[in-house]
């Protein structure tokens, strides 16, 4: 079906596909449909001051290198070859210290940190490069019929046969698709920074678990680290509020002083977290990418990684109907995506969500499950290896970008 072809109810259609939202996943998802030749149109302003990281596990970092944003990444991005989990809620029973090495499994990294920063610049690069049709524009509304999806901006308005809802945790295009979600907020905050210390990090990523939730440093190249460090609401002003010198000494004690002595970057953000999914991932000509579809919190490098399988998944749908000639819109795409997407996000989801409240009971038997299970997974090396392997190429969702083929 042409991208000019006349639409059965009003206007005509302006492009096949809109990408709505200019975060990191709309972004990919947008790269990957015009990389297939889709006529796309992203609608998004230039992204917001971010001083997040993201830790990109090896399928993701597969698929940057495949669209042609990676090598502009990689002076900004940290290889990742060790995560360490390391138990230090002081509580009656403790889990044993447990370190995956991505050696252990034939890899030489799990993947790389990189901040947002620099990741949605070269993104945004590639994207012109390519001459992505985007208008930088907020849109207002969003109205989907039998035929196509209508998207009101501020001075015109645009006609598509699909439109990809990437516009983040509050997502308009998941409203208009008449999508509810189950929502559940944490009684935590992640205070989020960047710092250099005085000590290497070996490229080892540790993640001390903490009554409150996990403190993770992160490798960034040279001697720097990102830090997400969840509290909770009660200690969180005081954190926040506290100069440069005071948290510097605070956060050194709490990392056990394992990097020495660190010094503050600028920029300081704070995320009360949440886990929500979207009751489908599809419906009406709407398609929910990224924290549109589903958030989780910030354990074990997952959020991102979902949305830019989310991205890949739907591009490569799009990319085969359009090759049958079909509606790239139409219900049974939808539905093809929302069955592919379900498995990979509910079981990380799942995962993620027992591992964070185990952190937070004071219940003793969910405190022995969590200690029990990291014993397992310290002691088993093949229930190790398969763990790891899973983290890294998840058995129920392996788009063609993130194997290194072509959409
Ligand atoms: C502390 C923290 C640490 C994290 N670390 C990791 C990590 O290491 N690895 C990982 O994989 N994930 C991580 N995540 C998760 C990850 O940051 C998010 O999943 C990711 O940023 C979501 O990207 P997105 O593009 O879906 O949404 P967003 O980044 O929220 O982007 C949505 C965009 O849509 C735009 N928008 C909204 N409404 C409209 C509209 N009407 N019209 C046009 N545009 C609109 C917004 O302005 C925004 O630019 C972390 C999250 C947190 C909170």
């Amino acid at each position: 079906m042409g991208a000019t072809s006349v639409s059965g109810a009003s206007g005509k259609i302006t492009a096949e596909v809109a990408v709505i939202g200019g975060g990191p996943a709309g972004l990919v998802a947008a790269l990957a449909l015009a990389s297939a030749g889709v006529d796309t149109v992203l609608i998004a302003r230039p992204a917001e001051a971010d001083h997040r990281t993201t830790a990109l596990l090896e399928g993701s970092v597969t698929a940057l290198q495949t669209l042609g944003v990676w090598e502009a990444c990689l002076p900004h991005a940290a290889p990742l070859r060790k995560i360490r989990m390391v138990d230090d809620t002081r509580r009656l029973i403790r889990a044993p210290e447990v370190c995956f090495d991505a050696g252990e499994i034939g890899l030489e990294t799990f993947g790389y940190n990189i901040e947002n920063r620099p990741l949605v610049a070269a993104l945004d690069a590639r994207a012109a490069a390519l001459k992505l049709r985007r208008i930088t524009q907020v849109a207002l509304a969003v109205e989907a019929d039998a035929f196509g999806v209508t998207i009101k901006l501020d001075d015109a308005e645009e006609r598509v046969r699909l439109a990809v809802g990437a516009d983040g945790q509050r997502s308009l295009c998941r409203a208009a698709a008449g999508i509810a979600t189950a929502r559940r907020a944490y009684p935590q905050t992640a205070l989020v920074l960047n710092l250099a210390h005085a000590r290497p990090h070996h490229d080892t990523s540790t993640e001390f678990h903490t009554g409150s939730g996990p403190f993770t440093l992160v490798p960034l190249p040279g001697q720097r680290s990102s830090l997400v460090c969840v509290l909770d609401p009660e200690s969180a002003p005081e954190l926040t509020a506290a100069n440069d010198v005071e948290l510097c000494s605070e956060l050194e004690r709490r990392a056990h002083s394992l990097l020495g002595k660190m010094i503050l970057e600028q920029g300081r953000g704070m995320f009360p977290l949440a886990v929500e999914t979207a009751d489908a991932f599809a419906r009406n000509r709407i398609a929910l990418v990224g924290d549109a579809a589903h958030v989780v919190p910030p354990i074990g490098a997952q959020g991102l990684n979902l949305g830019l399988r989310d991205g890949a998944t739907i591009a490569e749908l799009v990319a085969d109907a359009r090759q049958q000639n079909l509606d790239v819109g139409a219900p049974d795409v939808l539905a093809r995506y929302d069955a592919q997407r379900r498995a990979d996000v509910m079981t990380r989801t799942i995962a993620v969500d027992l591992l964070n409240r185990s952190l937070l009971s004071d219940f003793l038997p969910a405190q022995g499950a969590r200690g029990f299970s990291l014993y397992l997974v310290d002691r088993i090396a093949p229930l190790r290896r398969a763990l790891m392997r899973e983290g890294v190429t998840p058995a129920a969702s392996q788009p063609r970008l993130m194997r290194g083929e072509k959409v």
